[in-house]
């Protein structure tokens, strides 16, 4: 995966500003933050996205993103953080390796969580979404 921006900062061919590191998991600011302190969280191995993270990964993934979302709120005074994952291109994922954004967030930090349309269901439908979803699991 020669051409993956998060496999170099893994392998040390590009520079990060590394938060936390251990055999399987690396961490490091993004460089375009929402706010100060967002950051990513990342497996070593290269997997497209968490959809395509084996389950043993995405559990270490989640422990740690819980220790890390706590830290960058005790560095960055925040009383609040989002943890995003972004799923294909559609949802805006931009880089194709697994990786979970920490943000701290901040009263009146001026953004606001899926803004953009409503989106209702007509009688009925919501019920039958659910059923169908629960027939995909
Ligand atoms: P996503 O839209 O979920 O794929 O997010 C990719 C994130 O990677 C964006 O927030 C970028 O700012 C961040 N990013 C891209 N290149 C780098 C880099 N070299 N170092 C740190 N963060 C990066
Ligand atoms: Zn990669």
């Amino acid at each position: 995966m020669n051409d993956c921006v998060f496999c170099k900062i893994i392998n040390n061919e590009l520079p990060a500003n590394k938060i936390y590191e251990d055999e399987k998991i690396i961490a490091f600011l993004d460089i375009d933050p929402i706010n100060k302190g967002h950051a990513l969280l990342v497996p070593k191995q290269h997997y497209s996205s968490t959809l395509e993270t084996p389950d043993q990964v995405v559990c270490n993934l989640a422990i740690m993103a819980k220790k890390i979302a706590k830290a960058i709120m005790r560095a960055t005074g925040a009383h609040a953080c989002n943890i995003g994952i972004n799923n294909g291109k559609e949802s805006g994922q931009v880089v194709f390796h697994t990786h979970w954004h920490i943000m701290p967030r901040f009263e009146n930090d001026g953004y606001e969580l899926w803004k953009g349309k409503d989106t209702t269901y007509v009688d009925g439908e919501a019920a039958q979404v659910a059923a169908k979803i629960k027939n995909n699991l």
